[in-house]
């Protein structure tokens, strides 16, 4: 009998239905009105700072402090961000616990939670603050040429972030450790090898003291790469951790943290061009009633992040794409790697805890930075059909 990649993917998709489909829906199609309402509350918060006078009032309290420009902007943006994401707190408990909690996706305590929380939201706020410094500097010296200046010293503070991440950053998190010796290293390890990837190494990370959901990534870059899968991963058969492995190796062999690199900063570059002309206009239309009158004064952060807000949640379908691309990339990599389609389509299956299944043709390009369950089985099986007669495709 023939075999059927759409038949084989209709089988893989009737084992998830009922209780458990309509719940990774809800859950994922919740995060769609997330979203938005991510953007709303954000832009609320950054109103509110200008509307009640708080960032003028913080903005003549450094002015007052140091005469130095690029300081007042650093002192200026690390409180202001502590602020708003205090400001901002009781919905990020919602979206970022309770929410995750009652689809039993936490594995976490809200101490726990909140600790971590915490740890992200001073990375966020210092990062943010010393871009802020090279950006306003741009501002102030090409009040209409900034975005270019200001493109490029985002990209170079995202490139430093990619490259110190593995070392410095995702520890705080999480512990990373050498995986056992054993099937699965032996036959990863092969896998890099037998891809040009020079791998004597691959890591454990221990992400179910956060959540169940199955994952492995690809961090850093240059001399700090690293190949690691987690332990919820490492729970499933050894066919199943091969393939997510070889999607992995995929981003790694086909360079997509660097290609990543340059496609945001052409989007962030975007981003920064519509801000500049938004800016001004900003300020002559508000600027007098909230207190900030020049785009010299350190209070035009605010103002930078509703605009900045607005145009991303249009951007979202772009961003999206971009990565979601990609993600297909690797996928078919992966396939050509570990070889192992129903592995591939079994943990793809699996997958949907966290992800709608079979969204509509349109909702996965605006809505996944992944492809769809469907996707990705289809794919897999396509895949299967054009290697029946290989003797070493189990
Ligand atoms: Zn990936």
């Amino acid at each position: 009998m023939a075999f059927d990649p759409e038949l084989a993917t209709q089988a893989y998709m009737a084992t998830l239905n009922g209780a458990a489909r309509a719940k990774s829906d809800a859950y994922f199609e919740g995060g769609y009105w997330i979203i938005l309402w991510d953007a709303v509350v954000g832009i609320l918060a950054a109103w509110a700072t200008l509307k009640l006078g708080w960032a003028r009032r913080l903005s003549a309290s450094v002015q007052a402090r140091t005469k130095r420009k690029w300081l007042q902007s650093f002192l200026f943006a690390l409180p202001y961000m502590l602020l708003t994401a205090i400001i901002t707190t009781p919905w990020v408990l919602y979206t970022g616990f309770f929410r995750e909690k009652q689809y039993g996706l936490m594995n976490q305590t809200l101490p726990e939670w909140l600790g971590e929380n915490s740890i992200g939201v001073m990375i966020d706020a210092l990062v943010v603050s010393l871009l802020f410094i090279g950006i306003h500097v741009a501002i102030r010296r090409a009040p209409k040429a900034w975005w270019v200046i200001g493109s490029g010293i985002t990209m170079t503070g995202l490139a430093i972030i990619v490259l110190i991440s593995p070392v410095f950053i995702d520890p705080l998190f999480n512990e990373y450790t050498s995986l056992p010796d054993g099937q699965v290293r032996q036959s990863v390890l092969s896998m890099a090898r037998a891809n040009g990837v020079p791998a004597n190494d691959v890591l454990l990370v221990d992400a179910s003291k956060q959540s169940d959901r199955i994952s492995a990534n690809v961090a850093g870059m240059l001399g700090t790469t690293r190949v690691a899968l987690n332990d919820n991963l490492m729970k499933q058969p050894v066919d199943e951790v091969r393939s997510v492995m070889g999607h992995e190796l995929g981003h790694y062999v086909l360079n997509h943290i660097y290609k990543l690199l340059i496609a945001f900063t052409l989007v962030v570059a975007f981003c920064f061009l519509i801000a500049a002309r938004a800016l001004p206009w900003m300020l002559s239309r508000w600027g007098q009633g909230w207190g900030v009158t020049s785009l010299e004064d350190p209070a035009i952060l605010p103002m930078a992040f509703i605009i900045l807000t607005v145009i991303g949640v249009f951007l979202t379908p772009v961003t999206n794409t971009i990565i979601r691309t990609h993600e297909m990339e690797a996928d078919l990599f992966g396939l050509n790697a570990a070889r192992a389609p129903d592995g591939f389509a079994s943990v793809a299956m699996k997958l949907s805890q966290y992800r709608k299944i079979e969204p509509g043709k349109w909702e996965e390009i605006i809505f996944f930075d992944h492809p769809s369950g469907h996707t990705r089985v289809l794919t897999a099986m396509q895949w299967k059909a054009e290697h029946l007669d290989a003797p070493d495709v189990r």
